[in-house]
This record gives C-alpha cells, sequence and structure tokens, in this order.
C-alpha cells in the first residue's frame, strides 16, 4: 500500500466513526487471526440495571445508601458504580440515607470493586472475593446460592458484620455483537475468545448468546490476566485484536497488535487503544465499526499479499 492508499483509508474510516492512530495500524489490522473481547461494555452494552437487591440486618434503601456512597465517590465511573448510584436514587436513598452517611477516602481497586470507610467501618462493594478479601469475612461459595444464573452479583460488606447484603444487576447485550463475530469468524478470524472480570457463569451465557465456544470464554479475568492472555497468544505466533471499553482493559490493549476502544467506555481505554470506534450517541451501535475498521484494512492492504 502506498502512504497515499493509508491515508485515504484512514480518513474513510474517520468519517465512518473510526479513528485509527497511523499506517502501521490498519496494516495490523489487515494480518489479525484472532480477536479477544471484552464483556462488559464491549460485547454488553455497558448499561447494567439493578434487578434485586438482598440485605441482611439492614433495610434495602440503607443498603443501597451504603453502596451507593462508595461507588459515587470512587473516582471511575464504572457502569455498575452508575446502576448502584442510579438504583439508590429511585429509592431515595442517597439524598437523605447517603447524606447521613460519612464516607472517608475511597479507593477503587480495578476489576474488582470499591472500598472505603463508611461511619467509621471498612465497607466493601465489589465481587465476592473482593468482599471476602477486604472485609475479613467468611461466607459460603456464592455459586452455591440460588436465582444467581446469568446476574452480575455485586457484595455488599462491612468489617466486623460480615456480608450485608447483595445486588445483582442484568446488563442486555449489543443486539449486533453475535453477526459482527460471526462475520469475522467467517472471514478470516480463526479464533474469537471473551475475557472478563466478571463471574463464570455469566460470562458463559453471554458466550453463548454472541456464538463463542464455552471453551474460548473466561470469567474472573483480573486486568493481569487479560494482558497475559493476550501475551501468550502473541509468543504463539498470532497476531492479535483485543477489543474493550474499560480501564480494566488498558493493559491488555496495550499488548495486543491492535487495541480497539469501544466508545462509551472510559477515557484510559481510548488512551491505550490504536484504534477508537465512536459510534452514534452513547456508544450504540460502537461494536458494529469493528467490521468498518477490518474492512477498510483489507481494501488498504489487500494488494500485499
Ligand atoms: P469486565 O471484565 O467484564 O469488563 P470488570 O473487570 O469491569 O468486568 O468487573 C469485574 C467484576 O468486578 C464485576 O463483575 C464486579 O463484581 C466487580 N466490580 C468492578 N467494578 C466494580 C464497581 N465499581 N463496583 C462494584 N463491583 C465492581
Ligand atoms: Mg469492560
Amino acid at each position: 500500500a502506498t502512504p497515499t492508499s493509508v491515508l485515504v483509508g484512514t480518513s474513510l474510516a474517520a468519517k465512518r466513526g473510526v479513528l485509527i492512530r497511523g499506517g502501521d495500524v490498519l496494516e495490523a489490522l489487515a494480518k489479525v487471526d484472532v480477536v479477544v473481547v471484552d464483556k462488559t461494555g464491549t460485547v454488553t452494552q455497558g448499561r447494567p440495571a439493578v434487578v434485586s437487591v438482598e440485605s441482611e440486618g439492614m433495610g434495602e434503601g440503607e443498603l443501597m445508601g451504603l453502596a451507593a456512597a462508595l461507588e459515587a465517590n470512587a473516582s471511575a465511573a464504572h457502569p455498575i458504580a452508575r446502576a448502584i448510584v442510579e438504583h439508590a436514587g429511585s429509592l431515595g436513598s442517597p439524598g437523605e440515607e447517603g447524606d447521613r452517611i460519612k464516607v472517608g477516602e475511597v479507593e477503587y481497586a480495578t476489576g474488582k470493586g470499591v472500598k472505603g470507610v463508611c461511619d467509621g467501618r471498612l465497607t466493601a462493594v465489589g465481587s465476592p472475593d473482593f468482599v471476602r478479601e477486604v472485609v475479613g469475612c467468611n461466607f459460603g461459595d456464592p455459586e452455591q446460592r440460588p436465582g444467581t444464573a446469568a446476574n452480575t452479583e455485586v457484595y455488599v460488606g462491612v468489617e466486623g458484620r460480615g456480608v450485608v447484603g447483595r445486588i445483582s444487576l442484568v446488563d442486555s447485550i449489543r443486539p449486533e455483537a453475535r453477526s459482527v463475530l460471526d462475520r469475522l469468524s467467517r472471514s478470516g478470524v480463526e479464533s474469537v475468545y471473551m475475557l472478563s472480570g466478571d463471574r463464570q457463569p455469566v460470562v458463559s451465557v453471554v458466550a453463548s448468546r454472541v456464538g463463542i465456544r464455552p471453551e474460548n470464554a473466561l470469567g474472573g479475568q483480573s486486568p493481569f490476566d487479560k494482558a497475559d492472555f493476550v501475551a501468550r497468544l502473541r509468543g504463539e505466533g498470532r497476531r492479535v485484536c483485543m477489543i474493550g471499553d474499560g480501564i480494566n482493559d488498558t493493559l491488555a490493549l496495550s499488548e495486543a497488535d491492535v487495541g480497539i476502544a469501544v466508545s462509551g467506555g472510559m477515557d484510559a481505554a481510548s488512551d491505550a487503544a490504536d484504534i477508537v470506534l465512536l459510534g452514534e450517541a452513547g456508544g450504540a451501535g460502537a461494536f458494529a465499526q469493528v467490521e468498518d475498521a477490518v474492512a477498510v484494512s483489507r481494501t488498504t492492504f489487500a494488494k500485499i499479499k
């Protein structure tokens, strides 16, 4: 490809809302044979809603107020944080309960949850492992509890009291995800993997709905696990494209041959990516633009092979 055709390809892509950082990126994308996708916010809309709340030793409003007090003070606006704050608001919790809770410094553990001192007690909101670790409590295997099928679950724990609640959330799958992945697989991409920090049952259900093989869908992945996975594939000589939206994906995005950030996500992901998909307002349709980017790269570099 000539510098001119790369320029033409890049500006063509930009007109469609696909920002490509440099001609090397287009060339690398044309050669990709493995695609790794994040789940939350990438294959799903990233707009989860709270569907049920269980609390122990306090009312639902009080529990949501406590969770929202922590989430609202965490610097990164994670989709789960937004959903919790919104739901607490709908119960009238933040105004009344939230203002009454004294929140100390809050710390966000990427891909795990949020912790901080609320009314003098260390409190955590996040994955079961994270809450267990922070508040030092012991509770049964969450997978053994009923009604947990395909929901993302967030636990709330307080030091000295243990688990005080469980919040279930559901996020819808982007309508275009399945057909986009299908067409990529039929046009030269050999394998598609999904890596997520969420629980395995949720990851498995989402994978089956978008046509990703069960053995290629991995839950409980930390940001480092995601990056290691990409590095291992590259070590095997594969050309890897990683698609993600969150701060938890930045390491993997930089590790990949081509990192693609879907919009609506956090700025950190866009900074680490080689390609940014802007989509429409609110990031709708952004995942479909993966195909636009691949098409432009293959047209531009078709003559090379
Ligand atoms: P994904 O890899 O699918 O994008 P994340 O890594 O962002 O998912 O999150 C993984 C898990 O970490 C969530 O399912 C949740 O249990 C927990 N978690 C992450 N951020 C938060 C938060 N702000 N509040 C509560 N829990 C969180
Ligand atoms: Mg994500």
